[in-house]
Protein backbone atom coordinates (compact mmCIF):
# COMPACT_ATOMS: atom_id res chain seq x y z
CA UNK A 1 0.00 0.00 0.00
CA UNK A 2 1.21 3.70 -0.43
CA UNK A 3 2.04 5.32 2.77
CA UNK A 4 2.55 8.99 3.03
CA UNK A 5 6.42 8.98 4.51
CA UNK A 6 8.29 12.02 5.46
CA UNK A 7 11.53 13.58 6.90
CA UNK A 8 12.27 15.19 10.19
CA UNK A 9 15.86 15.25 12.18
CA UNK A 10 13.91 13.72 15.10
CA UNK A 11 9.86 12.66 15.98
CA UNK A 12 8.45 12.95 19.26
CA UNK A 13 5.89 10.09 20.64
CA UNK A 14 3.46 12.65 23.13
CA UNK A 15 2.90 15.79 24.37
CA UNK A 16 2.98 15.84 27.72
CA UNK A 17 5.47 17.95 29.48
CA UNK A 18 8.30 15.34 28.86
CA UNK A 19 7.65 15.64 24.92
CA UNK A 20 7.01 18.94 25.25
CA UNK A 21 9.86 19.97 26.44
CA UNK A 22 12.44 17.57 24.63
CA UNK A 23 10.67 19.03 21.22
CA UNK A 24 11.22 22.16 22.06
CA UNK A 25 14.63 22.43 22.90
CA UNK A 26 15.58 20.57 20.41
CA UNK A 27 13.93 22.54 17.73
CA UNK A 28 15.65 26.03 19.31
CA UNK A 29 19.01 24.44 18.14
CA UNK A 30 17.63 24.80 14.72
CA UNK A 31 16.13 20.64 13.84
CA UNK A 32 13.32 19.24 12.23
CA UNK A 33 11.15 18.07 14.90
CA UNK A 34 7.09 16.55 14.50
CA UNK A 35 5.05 15.91 17.88
CA UNK A 36 2.58 13.54 18.01
CA UNK A 37 0.26 13.51 19.95
CA UNK A 38 -2.81 11.15 20.52
CA UNK A 39 -5.19 13.42 22.14
CA UNK A 40 -6.61 16.87 21.34
CA UNK A 41 -5.19 19.58 24.01
CA UNK A 42 -6.37 20.63 26.14
CA UNK A 43 -6.57 17.00 27.76
CA UNK A 44 -6.42 16.00 31.79
CA UNK A 45 -3.60 14.50 33.24
CA UNK A 46 -3.37 13.95 37.57
CA UNK A 47 0.10 15.26 38.17
CA UNK A 48 -0.90 18.20 39.57
CA UNK A 49 1.81 19.51 42.08
CA UNK A 50 5.49 20.74 40.93
CA UNK A 51 8.86 21.97 41.93
CA UNK A 52 10.96 24.51 41.19
CA UNK A 53 13.30 23.16 38.91
CA UNK A 54 10.70 22.68 36.36
CA UNK A 55 9.32 26.36 36.95
CA UNK A 56 12.36 28.22 36.83
CA UNK A 57 14.44 25.89 35.21
CA UNK A 58 13.39 24.38 32.48
CA UNK A 59 10.14 26.82 31.88
CA UNK A 60 13.01 29.47 31.02
CA UNK A 61 14.68 27.00 28.55
CA UNK A 62 11.73 26.83 27.25
CA UNK A 63 10.93 30.47 27.09
CA UNK A 64 7.47 29.96 28.14
CA UNK A 65 7.47 31.78 31.95
CA UNK A 66 5.80 34.58 30.79
CA UNK A 67 3.07 32.16 29.97
CA UNK A 68 3.31 30.18 32.89
CA UNK A 69 3.14 33.34 35.43
CA UNK A 70 0.17 35.28 33.28
CA UNK A 71 -1.37 31.59 33.54
CA UNK A 72 -1.71 32.72 37.39
CA UNK A 73 -1.49 29.12 39.07
CA UNK A 74 -1.31 28.44 43.01
CA UNK A 75 1.70 29.54 44.21
CA UNK A 76 3.50 26.66 46.05
CA UNK A 77 6.25 26.94 49.18
CA UNK A 78 6.71 23.78 49.91
CA UNK A 79 4.54 20.99 50.94
CA UNK A 80 3.34 20.26 54.50
CA UNK A 81 3.61 16.78 56.12
CA UNK A 82 0.97 15.12 58.67
CA UNK A 83 3.52 12.68 58.43
CA UNK A 84 5.52 10.46 61.08
CA UNK A 85 4.80 10.13 64.47
CA UNK A 86 3.45 13.83 65.49
CA UNK A 87 -0.06 14.91 65.48
CA UNK A 88 0.49 18.48 64.21
CA UNK A 89 1.42 18.78 59.94
CA UNK A 90 4.93 19.61 59.73
CA UNK A 91 7.10 21.84 56.57
CA UNK A 92 9.22 21.15 53.68
CA UNK A 93 10.13 24.56 52.67
CA UNK A 94 11.55 25.29 48.74
CA UNK A 95 13.46 28.41 50.51
CA UNK A 96 15.01 27.92 54.46
CA UNK A 97 12.23 29.72 55.84
CA UNK A 98 8.78 31.62 54.51
CA UNK A 99 10.22 35.18 55.31
CA UNK A 100 13.31 34.16 52.91
CA UNK A 101 11.74 33.75 49.56
CA UNK A 102 14.95 33.58 46.74
CA UNK A 103 13.87 34.21 43.47
CA UNK A 104 13.27 29.99 43.10
CA UNK A 105 11.66 29.08 46.33
CA UNK A 106 8.21 28.52 44.70
CA UNK A 107 6.76 26.48 42.84
CA UNK A 108 3.05 26.20 41.17
CA UNK A 109 0.21 24.04 41.57
CA UNK A 110 -1.41 23.27 38.05
CA UNK A 111 -4.29 22.51 36.29
CA UNK A 112 -2.51 20.30 33.83
CA UNK A 113 -5.06 20.82 31.15
CA UNK A 114 -3.48 24.59 30.86
CA UNK A 115 -0.04 23.93 31.83
CA UNK A 116 0.26 20.88 29.50
CA UNK A 117 -1.63 22.94 27.00
CA UNK A 118 0.90 26.31 27.64
CA UNK A 119 3.99 23.98 26.80
CA UNK A 120 2.59 22.13 23.75
CA UNK A 121 1.48 25.45 21.94
CA UNK A 122 4.82 26.72 22.60
CA UNK A 123 6.80 23.87 20.98
CA UNK A 124 4.69 24.63 17.86
CA UNK A 125 5.46 28.32 18.49
CA UNK A 126 9.38 26.90 18.24
CA UNK A 127 9.00 25.69 15.09
CA UNK A 128 7.93 21.88 16.28
CA UNK A 129 5.08 20.43 13.60
CA UNK A 130 2.79 19.55 17.09
CA UNK A 131 0.13 16.73 15.10
CA UNK A 132 -2.73 16.04 17.26
CA UNK A 133 -5.36 13.12 17.20
CA UNK A 134 -1.86 11.60 15.67
CA UNK A 135 -1.59 8.26 17.25
CA UNK A 136 1.99 6.37 16.91
CA UNK A 137 1.66 3.00 16.30
CA UNK A 138 4.97 1.52 16.20
CA UNK A 139 9.02 2.16 15.65
CA UNK A 140 10.47 1.51 12.57
CA UNK A 141 13.27 -0.45 12.18
CA UNK A 142 15.90 0.24 10.01
CA UNK A 143 18.83 -2.88 9.80
CA UNK A 144 20.49 -1.67 12.70
CA UNK A 145 18.75 1.12 14.45
CA UNK A 146 15.32 2.67 15.01
CA UNK A 147 14.83 5.05 11.63
CA UNK A 148 11.27 6.14 12.29
CA UNK A 149 7.60 5.60 13.64
CA UNK A 150 4.31 4.76 11.92
CA UNK A 151 1.05 6.75 13.01
CA UNK A 152 -2.26 7.48 12.09
CA UNK A 153 -3.36 10.92 11.93
CA UNK A 154 -7.20 12.78 12.23
CA UNK A 155 -8.36 10.93 9.18
CA UNK A 156 -7.49 7.80 10.12
CA UNK A 157 -4.70 6.75 7.72
CA UNK A 158 -1.41 5.58 8.37
CA UNK A 159 1.43 7.09 7.63
CA UNK A 160 5.38 7.11 8.13
CA UNK A 161 7.88 9.55 9.72
CA UNK A 162 11.63 8.87 8.84
CA UNK A 163 13.65 9.92 11.74
CA UNK A 164 17.57 9.78 12.86
CA UNK A 165 15.88 9.89 16.49
CA UNK A 166 12.28 9.25 17.69
CA UNK A 167 11.59 9.92 21.51
CA UNK A 168 9.08 7.81 23.10
CA UNK A 169 7.37 10.52 25.81
CA UNK A 170 3.83 8.89 25.50
CA UNK A 171 3.31 7.96 29.00
CA UNK A 172 3.25 5.37 31.09
CA UNK A 173 0.48 3.02 29.54
CA UNK A 174 1.94 2.90 26.00
CA UNK A 175 3.83 -0.17 24.26
CA UNK A 176 6.38 1.76 22.25
CA UNK A 177 8.81 1.76 24.62
CA UNK A 178 9.72 -1.96 24.17
CA UNK A 179 11.36 -0.79 20.83
CA UNK A 180 14.37 -0.47 22.66
CA UNK A 181 14.47 -3.44 23.96
CA UNK A 182 15.03 -4.62 28.24
CA UNK A 183 12.23 -4.77 30.47
CA UNK A 184 10.31 -2.79 32.77
CA UNK A 185 10.70 -3.61 36.25
CA UNK A 186 8.57 -3.12 38.94
CA UNK A 187 9.41 -2.03 42.48
CA UNK A 188 7.67 -4.27 45.22
CA UNK A 189 7.87 -1.88 47.64
CA UNK A 190 5.67 1.06 45.92
CA UNK A 191 2.85 -0.88 44.71
CA UNK A 192 -0.18 1.49 45.09
CA UNK A 193 -3.42 2.58 43.91
CA UNK A 194 -4.65 5.81 43.97
CA UNK A 195 -8.23 7.57 43.94
CA UNK A 196 -9.12 11.52 43.47
CA UNK A 197 -11.69 13.97 42.57
CA UNK A 198 -12.06 17.69 42.76
CA UNK A 199 -13.49 19.54 45.47
CA UNK A 200 -14.97 23.33 45.41
CA UNK A 201 -14.57 25.62 48.87
CA UNK A 202 -12.13 23.10 51.11
CA UNK A 203 -10.37 24.90 53.67
CA UNK A 204 -6.56 26.08 53.50
CA UNK A 205 -3.74 25.71 55.54
CA UNK A 206 -2.92 29.05 57.43
CA UNK A 207 -0.42 31.86 55.92
CA UNK A 208 2.14 31.31 53.63
CA UNK A 209 1.25 27.54 53.46
CA UNK A 210 -1.74 27.98 51.78
CA UNK A 211 -0.56 26.96 48.79
CA UNK A 212 1.45 23.62 50.02
CA UNK A 213 0.51 20.24 48.86
CA UNK A 214 -0.82 18.97 51.94
CA UNK A 215 0.03 15.27 52.66
CA UNK A 216 -1.81 13.61 55.23
CA UNK A 217 -0.75 9.51 56.55
CA UNK A 218 -3.76 7.75 57.78
CA UNK A 219 -4.24 4.27 58.69
CA UNK A 220 -4.87 2.77 55.26
CA UNK A 221 -2.77 4.94 53.33
CA UNK A 222 -2.40 8.58 52.72
CA UNK A 223 -4.36 11.82 51.05
CA UNK A 224 -3.02 14.63 49.08
CA UNK A 225 -4.68 18.01 48.99
CA UNK A 226 -3.34 20.36 46.61
CA UNK A 227 -4.95 23.92 46.22
CA UNK A 228 -5.25 24.76 42.49
CA UNK A 229 -7.25 27.96 43.29
CA UNK A 230 -8.85 29.81 45.73
CA UNK A 231 -11.66 27.49 45.68
CA UNK A 232 -10.92 24.49 43.81
CA UNK A 233 -9.23 21.75 45.27
CA UNK A 234 -7.58 18.19 44.17
CA UNK A 235 -7.87 15.30 46.35
CA UNK A 236 -6.46 11.83 46.12
CA UNK A 237 -5.87 9.22 48.15
CA UNK A 238 -3.38 6.55 48.10
CA UNK A 239 -4.36 2.84 49.54
CA UNK A 240 -3.18 -0.77 49.16
CA UNK A 241 -3.15 -2.18 45.60
CA UNK A 242 -4.82 -5.14 47.73
CA UNK A 243 -7.84 -3.11 47.50
CA UNK A 244 -8.03 -2.79 43.97
CA UNK A 245 -11.68 -4.45 43.28
CA UNK A 246 -13.39 -2.13 46.13
CA UNK A 247 -11.94 0.51 45.11
CA UNK A 248 -13.08 -0.21 41.31
CA UNK A 249 -16.57 -0.85 42.55
CA UNK A 250 -17.47 2.19 44.58
CA UNK A 251 -14.57 5.00 43.65
CA UNK A 252 -16.58 7.70 45.19
CA UNK A 253 -17.36 5.88 48.69
CA UNK A 254 -13.87 4.98 48.46
CA UNK A 255 -12.91 8.28 48.18
CA UNK A 256 -15.29 9.21 50.63
CA UNK A 257 -13.76 6.52 53.07
CA UNK A 258 -10.47 7.99 53.30
CA UNK A 259 -11.25 11.38 54.05
CA UNK A 260 -13.74 10.19 56.96
CA UNK A 261 -10.36 8.33 58.06
CA UNK A 262 -8.16 11.00 58.06
CA UNK A 263 -8.96 14.06 60.36
CA UNK A 264 -7.11 17.40 58.77
CA UNK A 265 -8.60 16.37 55.46
CA UNK A 266 -12.22 15.70 56.33
CA UNK A 267 -12.02 18.91 58.74
CA UNK A 268 -10.61 20.73 55.51
CA UNK A 269 -13.29 19.13 53.20
CA UNK A 270 -16.00 19.52 55.72
CA UNK A 271 -17.57 22.40 54.40
CA UNK A 272 -16.56 22.02 50.90
CA UNK A 273 -18.63 19.74 47.75
CA UNK A 274 -17.37 17.36 45.28
CA UNK A 275 -17.33 18.61 41.67
CA UNK A 276 -19.80 16.13 39.84
CA UNK A 277 -19.50 17.60 36.24
CA UNK A 278 -17.21 18.67 33.69
CA UNK A 279 -13.78 17.45 33.45
CA UNK A 280 -13.39 17.44 37.14
CA UNK A 281 -16.52 15.72 37.88
CA UNK A 282 -15.20 12.33 37.87
CA UNK A 283 -13.54 9.88 40.42
CA UNK A 284 -10.79 8.95 38.77
CA UNK A 285 -8.24 5.42 39.82
CA UNK A 286 -4.43 4.80 38.93
CA UNK A 287 -1.88 2.62 39.91
CA UNK A 288 0.51 4.68 40.62
CA UNK A 289 3.55 1.79 40.47
CA UNK A 290 6.88 2.62 40.55
CA UNK A 291 9.44 1.26 37.80
CA UNK A 292 12.01 1.69 35.58
CA UNK A 293 13.09 0.45 32.16
CA UNK A 294 16.19 -1.61 32.55
CA UNK A 295 17.14 0.07 29.45
CA UNK A 296 16.84 4.12 28.40
CA UNK A 297 17.45 4.14 25.07
CA UNK A 298 18.71 1.97 22.52
CA UNK A 299 20.46 3.56 18.51
CA UNK A 300 18.18 5.49 17.06
CA UNK A 301 15.50 6.16 19.75
CA UNK A 302 15.08 7.15 23.72
CA UNK A 303 12.47 6.91 26.42
CA UNK A 304 11.83 9.81 29.00
CA UNK A 305 8.93 10.67 31.16
CA UNK A 306 6.61 8.11 32.47
CA UNK A 307 7.63 6.04 29.06
CA UNK A 308 11.31 5.49 31.02
CA UNK A 309 10.39 5.68 34.54
CA UNK A 310 7.75 6.05 37.42
CA UNK A 311 7.96 7.07 41.51
CA UNK A 312 5.17 7.35 43.87
CA UNK A 313 3.54 10.92 43.57
CA UNK A 314 4.41 11.75 47.02
CA UNK A 315 6.89 14.17 46.30
CA UNK A 316 5.50 15.78 43.31
CA UNK A 317 8.48 14.17 41.25
CA UNK A 318 6.96 13.23 38.22
CA UNK A 319 6.49 16.37 36.11
CA UNK A 320 10.01 16.90 37.32
CA UNK A 321 11.68 13.65 36.33
CA UNK A 322 9.87 14.37 32.58
CA UNK A 323 10.95 17.07 32.06
CA UNK A 324 14.59 16.85 33.32
CA UNK A 325 14.83 13.57 30.88
CA UNK A 326 13.65 15.76 28.37
CA UNK A 327 16.10 18.18 28.74
CA UNK A 328 18.54 15.29 28.81
CA UNK A 329 17.69 13.84 25.74
CA UNK A 330 17.49 16.81 24.23
CA UNK A 331 20.80 17.81 24.86
CA UNK A 332 21.91 14.26 23.44
CA UNK A 333 20.14 14.54 20.42
CA UNK A 334 21.67 18.27 19.90
CA UNK A 335 24.80 16.85 20.58
CA UNK A 336 24.81 14.26 18.10
CA UNK A 337 22.90 15.98 15.06
CA UNK A 338 25.52 18.55 15.06
CA UNK A 339 28.74 16.18 14.61
CA UNK A 340 29.82 17.13 17.82
CA UNK A 341 29.75 13.94 19.89
CA UNK A 342 29.06 10.08 18.81
CA UNK A 343 25.79 8.19 20.16
CA UNK A 344 27.22 6.15 22.44
CA UNK A 345 28.71 8.72 24.57
CA UNK A 346 25.78 11.35 23.95
CA UNK A 347 23.25 8.67 25.09
CA UNK A 348 25.34 7.17 27.90
CA UNK A 349 25.26 10.61 29.88
CA UNK A 350 21.98 11.27 29.20
CA UNK A 351 20.96 7.63 31.09
CA UNK A 352 23.45 8.11 34.08
CA UNK A 353 22.46 11.29 34.57
CA UNK A 354 18.63 10.03 34.45
CA UNK A 355 18.91 7.18 36.47
CA UNK A 356 21.18 8.43 39.36
CA UNK A 357 18.28 11.15 39.30
CA UNK A 358 15.54 8.43 39.34
CA UNK A 359 17.29 6.25 42.24
CA UNK A 360 17.85 9.46 44.69
CA UNK A 361 14.80 10.30 44.63
CA UNK A 362 13.86 6.38 45.05
CA UNK A 363 15.63 6.18 48.04
CA UNK A 364 14.63 8.98 49.27
CA UNK A 365 10.53 8.41 48.87
CA UNK A 366 11.48 5.17 50.77
CA UNK A 367 13.12 6.56 53.47
CA UNK A 368 9.59 8.94 53.82
CA UNK A 369 7.39 6.27 53.88
CA UNK A 370 9.74 4.64 56.67
CA UNK A 371 8.73 7.10 58.42
CA UNK A 372 5.43 6.79 59.59
CA UNK A 373 5.14 3.14 60.56
CA UNK A 374 2.08 1.67 62.22
CA UNK A 375 2.05 -1.53 63.40
CA UNK A 376 -1.45 -2.26 63.32
CA UNK A 377 -1.70 -1.42 59.81
CA UNK A 378 -1.84 -3.38 56.50
CA UNK A 379 -0.33 -0.60 54.42
CA UNK A 380 1.89 1.04 56.20
CA UNK A 381 4.10 -2.39 57.30
CA UNK A 382 4.12 -3.47 53.79
CA UNK A 383 6.01 -0.42 53.35
CA UNK A 384 8.13 -0.89 56.29
CA UNK A 385 12.34 -0.51 55.46
CA UNK A 386 14.19 -1.56 57.90
CA UNK A 387 14.65 -5.04 59.31
CA UNK A 388 12.43 -6.21 56.83
CA UNK A 389 12.52 -7.83 53.36
CA UNK A 390 11.56 -4.72 51.82
CA UNK A 391 14.58 -4.18 52.22
CA UNK A 392 16.16 -6.36 49.80
CA UNK A 393 13.74 -5.51 47.08
CA UNK A 394 14.14 -2.35 47.70
CA UNK A 395 17.97 -2.43 47.42
CA UNK A 396 18.26 -4.78 44.55
CA UNK A 397 15.61 -2.45 42.85
CA UNK A 398 17.77 0.71 43.47
CA UNK A 399 20.99 -0.88 42.38
CA UNK A 400 18.92 -1.87 39.13
CA UNK A 401 18.04 1.46 38.60
CA UNK A 402 21.30 2.88 39.02
CA UNK A 403 22.91 2.24 42.05
CA UNK A 404 23.54 5.47 43.44
CA UNK A 405 23.04 4.23 46.85
CA UNK A 406 25.06 1.18 46.96
CA UNK A 407 27.37 1.81 50.15
CA UNK A 408 26.95 5.05 50.41
CA UNK A 409 23.77 5.06 52.89
CA UNK A 410 25.89 3.70 55.78
CA UNK A 411 28.58 6.31 55.69
CA UNK A 412 27.26 8.99 56.63
CA UNK A 413 27.16 11.38 59.66
CA UNK A 414 23.96 13.10 59.95
CA UNK A 415 25.82 15.87 61.97
CA UNK A 416 28.02 16.94 59.04
CA UNK A 417 25.09 17.59 56.97
CA UNK A 418 24.67 21.16 56.85
CA UNK A 419 28.37 21.39 55.98
CA UNK A 420 28.08 19.44 53.30
CA UNK A 421 26.05 21.32 51.52
CA UNK A 422 26.05 24.89 49.85
CA UNK A 423 23.77 27.13 51.42
CA UNK A 424 21.29 26.83 48.20
CA UNK A 425 21.13 23.21 48.53
CA UNK A 426 21.04 23.10 52.10
CA UNK A 427 17.35 24.48 51.34
CA UNK A 428 15.40 20.97 51.24
CA UNK A 429 17.43 19.63 53.77
CA UNK A 430 17.71 22.48 56.35
CA UNK A 431 13.79 22.62 56.41
CA UNK A 432 13.17 19.02 56.70
CA UNK A 433 16.16 18.91 59.69
CA UNK A 434 15.17 22.07 61.35
CA UNK A 435 10.99 21.89 60.94
CA UNK A 436 10.19 18.25 60.91
CA UNK A 437 10.85 14.56 62.05
CA UNK A 438 14.37 14.87 62.97
CA UNK A 439 14.29 14.13 66.55
CA UNK A 440 12.81 10.55 65.69
CA UNK A 441 14.53 7.10 64.13
CA UNK A 442 13.29 8.15 60.76
CA UNK A 443 13.90 11.70 60.90
CA UNK A 444 17.67 10.16 61.19
CA UNK A 445 17.18 8.63 58.15
CA UNK A 446 16.17 11.33 56.37
CA UNK A 447 19.02 13.20 57.97
CA UNK A 448 21.55 10.63 56.79
CA UNK A 449 19.95 10.58 53.25
CA UNK A 450 20.16 14.50 52.81
CA UNK A 451 23.81 14.31 54.51
CA UNK A 452 24.74 11.56 51.15
CA UNK A 453 27.30 13.11 49.14
CA UNK A 454 24.92 11.75 45.52
CA UNK A 455 22.05 13.36 47.50
CA UNK A 456 23.71 16.77 47.57
CA UNK A 457 24.60 16.41 44.05
CA UNK A 458 21.70 15.84 42.86
CA UNK A 459 19.92 18.84 44.79
CA UNK A 460 23.30 20.73 43.38
CA UNK A 461 21.83 19.79 39.76
CA UNK A 462 18.64 20.95 40.81
CA UNK A 463 19.90 24.06 41.75
CA UNK A 464 22.07 24.52 38.71
CA UNK A 465 19.22 23.97 36.05
CA UNK A 466 17.32 26.87 37.97
CA UNK A 467 20.07 28.71 38.07
CA UNK A 468 20.56 28.16 34.30
CA UNK A 469 17.07 29.19 34.17
CA UNK A 470 17.20 32.56 35.98
CA UNK A 471 20.54 33.92 35.36
CA UNK A 472 21.28 32.52 31.65
CA UNK A 473 23.88 30.32 30.76
CA UNK A 474 26.89 29.10 32.95
CA UNK A 475 30.32 27.94 32.50
CA UNK A 476 32.74 25.56 34.58
CA UNK A 477 30.15 23.18 35.79
CA UNK A 478 32.27 19.78 36.67
CA UNK A 479 30.50 16.89 35.60
CA UNK A 480 27.93 14.96 37.09
CA UNK A 481 29.33 11.24 36.07
CA UNK A 482 33.15 10.22 35.92
CA UNK A 483 34.31 11.10 32.72
CA UNK A 484 31.40 12.38 31.72
CA UNK A 485 30.09 15.19 30.06
CA UNK A 486 28.71 19.18 31.17
CA UNK A 487 26.05 20.73 29.56
CA UNK A 488 27.31 23.26 26.37
CA UNK A 489 27.29 27.01 27.15
CA UNK A 490 23.87 27.59 25.96
CA UNK A 491 22.23 24.97 27.73
CA UNK A 492 21.41 22.84 24.92
CA UNK A 493 23.81 20.00 24.37
CA UNK A 494 26.66 18.58 25.95
CA UNK A 495 30.68 19.67 25.91
CA UNK A 496 33.88 18.24 27.24
CA UNK A 497 34.81 19.52 31.23
CA UNK A 498 37.79 21.80 30.76
CA UNK A 499 40.70 20.18 31.41
P1 LIG B 1 2.03 12.27 30.13
O1 LIG B 1 1.77 13.52 30.88
O2 LIG B 1 1.29 11.05 30.48
O3 LIG B 1 1.91 12.57 28.60
C1 LIG B 1 1.95 11.55 27.64
C2 LIG B 1 1.18 11.99 26.41
O4 LIG B 1 1.36 11.01 25.38
C3 LIG B 1 -0.32 12.09 26.65
O5 LIG B 1 -0.76 13.38 26.30
C4 LIG B 1 -0.92 10.99 25.76
O6 LIG B 1 -2.16 11.38 25.20
C5 LIG B 1 0.14 10.83 24.70
N1 LIG B 1 0.17 9.50 24.08
C6 LIG B 1 0.06 8.30 24.69
N2 LIG B 1 0.19 7.31 23.79
C7 LIG B 1 0.39 7.89 22.59
C8 LIG B 1 0.59 7.40 21.27
N3 LIG B 1 0.61 6.08 21.00
N4 LIG B 1 0.74 8.28 20.26
C9 LIG B 1 0.72 9.62 20.50
N5 LIG B 1 0.54 10.14 21.73
C10 LIG B 1 0.39 9.28 22.77
N6 LIG B 1 3.68 14.32 39.17
C11 LIG B 1 4.00 15.51 39.71
O7 LIG B 1 4.95 16.15 39.25
N7 LIG B 1 3.28 16.03 40.75
C12 LIG B 1 2.23 15.35 41.30
O8 LIG B 1 1.60 15.87 42.22
C13 LIG B 1 1.89 14.08 40.78
N8 LIG B 1 0.85 13.36 41.26
C14 LIG B 1 0.54 12.15 40.71
C15 LIG B 1 -0.49 11.36 41.25
C16 LIG B 1 -0.79 10.11 40.73
C17 LIG B 1 -1.88 9.28 41.32
C18 LIG B 1 -0.05 9.63 39.62
C19 LIG B 1 -0.36 8.28 39.02
C20 LIG B 1 0.96 10.39 39.07
C21 LIG B 1 1.27 11.64 39.62
N9 LIG B 1 2.32 12.41 39.09
C22 LIG B 1 2.64 13.60 39.68
C23 LIG B 1 3.11 11.95 37.94
C24 LIG B 1 2.74 12.64 36.64
O9 LIG B 1 1.38 12.43 36.36
C25 LIG B 1 3.57 12.08 35.49
O10 LIG B 1 4.87 11.75 35.93
C26 LIG B 1 3.70 13.04 34.30
O11 LIG B 1 2.43 13.38 33.79
C27 LIG B 1 4.56 12.42 33.21
O12 LIG B 1 4.62 13.25 32.08
P2 LIG B 1 4.92 12.61 30.64
O13 LIG B 1 5.11 13.78 29.74
O14 LIG B 1 5.96 11.60 30.75
O15 LIG B 1 3.60 11.80 30.28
Amino acid sequence: EAEEREEFDVAVVGGGPAGSTAATLIARRGHRVALLERERFPRYQIGESLLPATVHGVCRLLGVSDDIEAAGFQVKRGGSFRWGTGPEPWNFLFALSPQLSGPTSYAYQVDRMTFDDILLKNAARHGVDVREESTALEAVRGPDRVSGVRYTGPDGAAREISARYVLDASGGSGRLSRAVGGERTYSEFFRNLAVFGYFEGGGRLPGPDRGNILCAAFDKGWLWYIPLSDTLTSVGAVLHRDQAARIQADREGALRDAIDRCDIVREFLSGATRVTEGTYGEVRVRKDYSYANTRFWAPGMALIGDAACFIDPVFSTGVHLATYGGLLAARSVNGVLSGDLDEARAFGEFEARYRREYAVFYEFLSAFYDMDQREDSYFWKARKVTGSENLTSMEAFTTLVGGAFSGERALVDASAVSERFSASSAQLADAVARTGPAQTHSGERMNNLFGAPVVSEVMQEMNSIQRRGVTGPGTGEAPLIDGGLVPSADGLGWAEPDA
